[in-house]
Order: structure tokens, then C-alpha cells, then sequence
């Protein structure tokens, strides 16, 4: 109510506002025509394509703060969609700084935040328990692992992960364990009947406990819209203004939720680029683009071709790489800017020279006058930062990791969270099975099977099993005292933290749960940091802003609203969000960023593309596009680097350089060889070198020198031992790989 009225009073000042000077200029100014042309875009639908950097986001945050305040649309009417929780808060902030006052009643944020929204305010309708917990993916493979072994089923035939991708699929398609129709060729299927029957067993054990992972937040948020019609008018009544940034990687469900919100009256504004599709492995289809324009008509469509984020030379040079793609809608980009420089290509020795040699480079930008902040490191798979991290270190370089093991996933968080989670819902079972034995209590593995084995045959929670174990005396009386110490744990502090603040509530479990002492004990580095980190949880607790998750008629205490907020913040930030540090993330979730400077590393066939991706056609062209996407987050440097042999997974790789160096129009780039850089192998085991061996033409070979073979033709010296005639050198040849030669056969010559 309150909300309604301040909503009320805040158009009234628009009004006047507006009235007296007419002016929009602030809004209007900062755009070229074809921007100004898609902000004050007049009825029915529209969908903005275009290219990176061409002012998309900045079109779709100009055109909220248009319809606010030269359509006089109420800021309640007005739902838009981001793709991280980071850029909801952005937009926010930019949209209430172009029209000066706090633009309340207005929804902004991710399809899963804005669905998690919805089921708080609806939990009854929704058909969940109000005090609901969020599953996030480490948790949903923990309960799958758990359900597959309860099954019966040899989980080395039935691995949880296959389980988990398939359960996600068919929930991002919207489709039900119940409702998924076998054609003729599948019924005698045992494989698919099996997956079938886990995600059936699976539905059912969440839905006893009270439990919603990523994906059941979609599918229950459309299905609210399907089975409650008042709902959903309500709502459509409310949202007339649909807003979506990077429309091409909706899915399937986030595609019909919008649909059914917009109704025959919605208006739907999307902006997005089909060059920028990278999530196609997650569900996402590129194909809603073009739907798009038959299920909303009319459509009128904006084309944005100016790009102002990138030089020429990192435009051309991106435009280059993603005109090898077939599939394409086709648009044309070009800059104003100045050429700039060249990008930097540089072919290290290996992954540590890689390494060295970025950070050696930032430590120059920062000279120059960058901040850190303004330095991003990209890579295709979050293993490849560990290497990267302890360079940074060993430079006492402050950095920042997105979406790797964020702080919300850190064990003894998740340890902590864990006693929260279960003194607010006994039946959170991953909760339960994560602190059962943490710290020790003598709860051993023989007792949690009978634990398991009761809510198994009996159709209960792990909770309540434990209570009829104990009711029961179905274990020997220490089993049974250690179980009930455990229960009157969670009991009784449950009881104690209820009238707490929220970082009370924390502090107290961090000291009475056996957490800290348990860390304490923990030696070194690590168990310091330990202990920090729980520090900071706390300090999170006091900083935490409940009424960020609240809507107007929602009722979430704030611990739910904390926990929800710690299981929603898919590895975005933290407190310290804004110090000055470099930036590592994956090219996923750089999408929507840019940098002054960006170093994309590990560009090297097997890695990027993904070795998974590089036979398929569809797959490879989606590689390219996420190559195209990390480009261009760059504003003034780009920095391409690869590596003749790589660590990775355990293993040494001799990986030849990625096809994508060879799709860039070469004009644009500079080459750069590992030789300033180089340096031994550190952890080879093979180069315990005694003297810089010859050659037999009197040469002399050292490590990351260019050579050339008469048959293998150019290569790098990646290893060599032995002596004199015994002299046998290792070199990575361009074009057949690692090889191992006699010196005094092998004819090199430098190349
Ligand atoms: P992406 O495809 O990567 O999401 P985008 O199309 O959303 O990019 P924006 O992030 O909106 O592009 O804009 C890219 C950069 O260009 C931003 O720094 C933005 O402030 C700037 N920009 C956009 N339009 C203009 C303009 N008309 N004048 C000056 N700068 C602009
Ligand atoms: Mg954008």
C-alpha cells in the first residue's frame, strides 16, 4: 500500500517536473539516432539486433527511464530481465541517475531471481512449503548421488552428473518426469526409462523436503502462470512493460513465461545479438529470435550498427573470426574509434610462461595509468585460473575470481549456511547429510545407512528418520546418544537464534555449531583463511539489505531472504566487488562486460574450441561466437595467448594453436614468441638439462627457441637432456606435435 502510494507521489513530481521544462534531453542526448529511434520506439513490440558494443543495454536502460518519465509509465509497470544479478543492480542505479529520484515498484533481475520473487509472494499457490530452500547445482548432485545409491542403482553406470543434465533439460523444455511422451524407438529404451524413473523419484523426494533447484524455479514460476489464471492476471495487469537484455540466450521455458506474461497486452521490448549466442549447451535457443517476431506481432525491429566500446583494429579483427560462422542473421559493425593497437599474440612456452607473461603485462598498463580493475583475464574453463592466481600472488597483485569457487561455495560457508539452513527447514536434506558428521561426532557411516534406509522404506525425511531411529532404539546406545546430541544441537539453537539479528544469527552458529574450533585446529594459511572467511559471512549478515528481496507482498523473514540471496549469487560478487583488482572470469560469464584491457588465454585447439566442441559443426560455430564475445568485451588492448604445452587436468598437452588465431584477419595482429619469457619447466620431470646441447651443425638450442625441422618444419624446444651424443631434444612442432629427436641426427635449423 505504502508502496502504491509513494509510486502515486513520485509520478505526481514527474509530472511537474516534466510539465515545466518538457525536457528529456538527459535521456535522449547520450544517443545516436538509431538508438533515439528504438528508445522512443511508439506501440506493439520491438527487438533491437545488434552487434557487441553497440549500445543494446545502454538502448534498454534509455528506455525504461523514457517510458518513466515521457510516457509517464508508472516504474510498478515495468519488469525487465538481466543476465546476472551484478547488471540488474547496474541498471538500477544508471536508470535512477538519468531521472534523478529512486524509481521504487520496479522489478529488475535475473529470469531465476524475478521467478524466486514470484514463488515467495505465491508459495501456497506454487503448491511449496513457505519456508522452501534453494538447491543450487553442488546440492542437487549431492541429493541425486544420494537418491541413485538409494535406488539401487551402481552409481558408476548411473553417474549423478548424466542424471542432473538430463533432469535440467527436460525441466528447461518445461517438461514434467510425468509428462515425457517415448516415441515408438524409445520404449524398449532401459537407459531412457532408468533416467526416467531418477528424475520421477527425484521430483518427489524435493517435493517432500521442501527443496527447488535452478531449473524447477522456471518451470514452477511458468506453471504458476498455467494452473492460476487470477495470478497471472494480476500480474499481466501489472507488467505492461517487458524488458529483455540478451534475448538470444533465453530458453525454451524463459521464453514461454514471457509469452504468457505479455498476454494480448503486454508490451515486449528485446534486445539482443544471435552473434553472442553461447549458451546453446544450457538450453538456450538461438531460434527464439525468430520466433520472437511470429508469437509477438506486430514486431518493429532496430539495428544498431555503430559500435563505440572497440578500436578498429579489435573490431575488424573480431568481425574477421565470426564471419567464418554460417549461421548467421548477418550485421554490419564499425567504429569512429581510432585503429589502435595491434593485438598482441603471444605464444608462450607454457601455461606458468602464459602466466607470467599477463601479469608481467598488466603490471606495464598499470604504469601506464590502468587501474586494475580495468584488466580482465578470460579463459574457456575454470582450471586454467589456479596457474593464473598464483602468479598474480606471487606479484602481489590484488584479483578478483568471478564464477569460480565463489565465496557462498567455499566449504566452511557452505558448512555455516548449512546449520542455518537446517534450524530453518529440518527437512533440508543436503543440508542435513553436509553437517550430520561436521564437525565429527561419532556419527559414523553404518549409522547414517540405517538413517538412510528408514526414510527410504518408510517415505520420510532424513530428519524425521533419525527421530523414529532413536524412538526405535534401532542402534546401539552410543549411535543413538550421538544422534540425539545432534538433534538437540540444531534444536536448541534454533531455538536461541530466533529473536537474533541476522549476523547474530551467524556469529552464533559460526561459535556453537563446533565450526570454528573444528577450522581452528586446521593449520596454516588455510585454516586462517578459514576463519576469515566465517568472519566475513558474519560482516555479510550485517551488510545484508533484506528489503532488496522483499516485494510488496512477500512476507520472507530475513534469514530465508539471506539464505536465498547466498544460493542465488551465482558467483558474482562479494564485499569487496568494487576494490581495485584484476578480474578473472570465464568468456561465459564475461558476456555483457568490457574492459579497457582483456588477455584471452589458453587459445589453443582441444581448449578453445573445447575438445568437446571441435568435431560438431553447431557446437564449433557456438565456440566461435564465445571466442567473438570475449574479443569484444575489449575497449582499447587485446591480448591473445597460447601455450606449447600445457598442464592441465594432471596431464602435459603439446596443443597446436587454436584455428581461431588463424580466422582473424592477420593485418590486425602482432605476434609475440615465448623467448623473453621463457624459462624451464618447472614441474617437468624430464628437464634435468646438464649444458645447452648442439646441434650437429655447431647450433646451440635453448628452451622456447623457434627451430625448423627439414620434414616436421617449425617447432618449439620444449625439453632437452642428455649430452653429447646422448643429447635428445623435445620439440612441438606447428603442424605433427610433440616430438623427441637425437640431437646429433635431427639437422635443425633456427627458424
Ligand atoms: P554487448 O553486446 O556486449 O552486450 P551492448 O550492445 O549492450 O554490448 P553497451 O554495453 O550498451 O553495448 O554499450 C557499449 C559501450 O558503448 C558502453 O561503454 C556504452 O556506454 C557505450 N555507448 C553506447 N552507446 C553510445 C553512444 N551513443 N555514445 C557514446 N557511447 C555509447
Ligand atoms: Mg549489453
Amino acid at each position: 500500500m505504502l508502496e502504491i502510494f509513494t509510486c502515486i507521489l513520485q509520478a505526481l513530481c514527474r509530472n511537474l517536473i516534466y510539465s515545466l521544462f518538457m525536457d528529456v534531453s538527459k535521456i535522449l542526448d547520450p544517443l545516436n539516432s538509431a538508438q533515439r529511434a528504438g528508445v522512443c520506439h511508439a506501440s506493439g513490440h520491438a527487438l533491437v539486433l545488434a552487434g557487441a558494443g553497440s549500445g543494446k543495454t545502454r538502448v534498454l536502460v534509455h528506455r525504461i527511464a523514457w517510458l518513466i518519465d515521457a510516457e509517464n509509465t508508472p516504474p510498478f509497470s515495468i519488469l525487465a530481465v538481466t543476465f546476472t544479478n551484478k547488471a540488474a543492480a547496474e541498471m538500477r542505479s544508471r536508470i535512477e541517475s538519468l531521472l534523478g529520484i529512486p524509481a521504487s515498484g520496479m522489478w529488475v533481475g535475473t529470469f531465476h531471481g524475478i521467478a524466486h520473487r514470484l514463488l515467495r509472494a505465491h508459495w501456497q499457490e506454487a503448491e511449496l512449503p513457505q519456508n522452501f530452500q534453494i538447491l543450487d547445482s553442488d546440492d542437487q548432485l549431492r541429493t541425486l548421488k544420494r537418491l541413485i545409491r538409494e535406488m539401487g542403482l551402481d552409481d558408476s553406470q548411473w553417474p549423478a552428473k548424466e542424471a542432473q543434465w538430463y533432469i535440467n533439460a527436460r525441466k528447461d523444455e518445461g517438461v514434467r518426469a510425468g509428462q515425457i511422451t517415448l516415441h515408438r524407438g524409445q520404449k524398449d529404451d532401459l537407459h531412457l526409462l532408468q533416467m526416467i524413473e531418477i528424475y520421477k523419484q527425484y521430483e518427489a523426494l524435493c517435493q517432500r523436503s521442501g527443496m527447488i533447484d535452478f531449473a524447477e524455479m522456471l518451470l514452477r514460476a511458468k506453471e504458476l502462470w498455467q494452473k492460476r489464471p487470477d495470478v497471472l492476471q494480476h500480474y499481466r495487469q501489472r507488467f505492461q512493460n517487458i524488458l529483455v537484455d540478451e534475448f538470444q540466450d533465453t530458453n525454451s521455458i524463459q521464453y514461454e513465461w514471457i509469452k504468457l506474461l505479455a498476454g494480448e497486452t503486454g508490451r515486449v521490448f528485446a534486445v539482443g545479438d544471435d552473434d553472442q549466442s553461447i549458451y546453446g549447451w544450457r538450453g538456450a535457443r538461438i531460434e527464439n529470435i525468430h520466433q520472437y517476431s511470429r508469437d509477438f506481432k506486430p514486431v518493429e525491429m532496430y539495428r544498431l550498427e555503430q559500435n563505440y566500446r572497440s578500436t578498429a583494429n579489435i573490431l575488424n579483427a573480431a568481425n574477421g573470426l565470426i564471419a567464418n560462422n554460417t549461421d548467421r542473421l548477418g550485421k554490419e559493425l564499425w567504429t569512429e574509434d581510432a585503429e589502435g593497437e595491434l593485438i598482441q599474440v603471444y605464444s608462450a612456452f607454457n601455461e606458468i610462461d602464459e602466466a607470467n607473461y599477463i601479469v608481467d603485462n598488466i603490471q606495464q598498463r598499470i604504469n601506464e595509468g590502468y587501474q586494475r580493475s580495468e584488466c580482465a583475464i578470460l579463459y574457456r574453463s575454470n582450471a586454467q585460473s589456479r596457474v593464473l592466481e598464483e602468479s598474480l600472488i606471487m606479484a602481489s597483485m590484488p584479483y578478483r575470481v568471478y564464477g569460480g569457487l565463489r565465496f557462498f561455495d567455499r566449504q566452511e560457508i557452505r558448512d555455516v549456511l548449512a546449520y542455518l539452513r537446517l534450524m530453518t527447514n529440518r527437512n533440508d536434506a543436503p543440508a542435513f547429510e553436509r553437517i550430520i558428521n561436521t564437525p565429527t561426532r561419532g556419527i559414523g557411516n553404518k549409522t547414517l545407512e540405517v538413517v538412510r534406509t528408514t526414510a527410504n522404506q518408510q517415505n520420510m525425511t532424513l530428519w524425521e528418520a533419525v527421530l523414529s531411529v532413536i524412538e526405535n532404539k534401532m542402534l546401539t546406545a552410543r549411535a543413538l546418544s550421538a544422534l540425539q546430541a545432534f538433534i538437540d544441537l540444531i534444536n536448541e539453537h534454533a531455538e536461541i537464534i530466533q529473536n537474533l539479528s541476522l549476523n547474530e544469527k551467524i556469529e552464533h552458529v559460526v561459535h556453537h555449531s563446533g565450526l570454528e574450533a573444528y577450522y581452528e585446529k586446521e593449520k596454516g594459511e588455510r585454516g586462517r583463511a578459514r576463519i576469515e572467511n566465517m568472519q566475513e559471512l558474519i560482516q555479510a549478515g550485517v551488510n545484508f539489505e533484506a528489503e532488496d528481496w522483499q516485494t510488496e507482498d512477500e512476507n520472507m523473514d530475513e534469514l530465508s531472504a539471506f539464505l536465498s540471496h547466498a544460493a542465488l549469487e551465482a558467483g558474482e560478487g562479494q564485499a569487496d566487488e568494487w576494490d581495485d583488482c584484476v578480474q578473472l572470469m570465464t568468456l561465459h560469464s564475461a558476456k555483457g562486460l568490457e574492459f579497457k584491457q582483456v588477455y584471452i588465454c589458453g587459445v589453443e585447439e582441444g581448449l578453445f574450441p573445447h575438445r568437446l566442441s571441435a568435431e560438431d559443426p553447431v557446437r564449433l560455430e557456438e565456440e566461435r561466437r564465445l571466442c567473438y564475445v570475449g574479443m569484444t568485451r575489449a575497449m582499447e588492448n587485446l591480448s591473445l595467448s597460447y601455450a606449447e604445452k600445457r598442464r592441465i587436468y594432471g596431464e602435459d598437452n603439446y596443443p597446436k594453436p587454436s584455428r581461431f588465431l588463424k580466422e582473424i584477419p592477420q593485418q590486425c595482429l602482432h605476434q609475440i614468441r615465448a623467448s623473453r619469457f621463457a624459462q624451464p619447466a618447472v614441474s617437468s620431470t624430464t628437464s634435468r638439462y646438464t649444458e645447452t646441447p648442439q646441434t650437429d651443425n655447431g647450433m646451440n638450442i635453448s628452451l622456447g627457441q623457434r627451430v625448423l625441422h627439414p620434414s616436421f618444419g617449425e617447432g618449439m624446444v620444449m625439453n632437452y637432456e642428455g649430452e653429447g651424443r646422448h643429447a635428445r631434444v623435445q620439440i612441438n612442432f606447428e603442424e605433427v606435435g610433440s616430438k623427441w629427436l637425437v640431437m646429433e641426427y635431427a639437422n635443425l635449423s633456427l627458424a
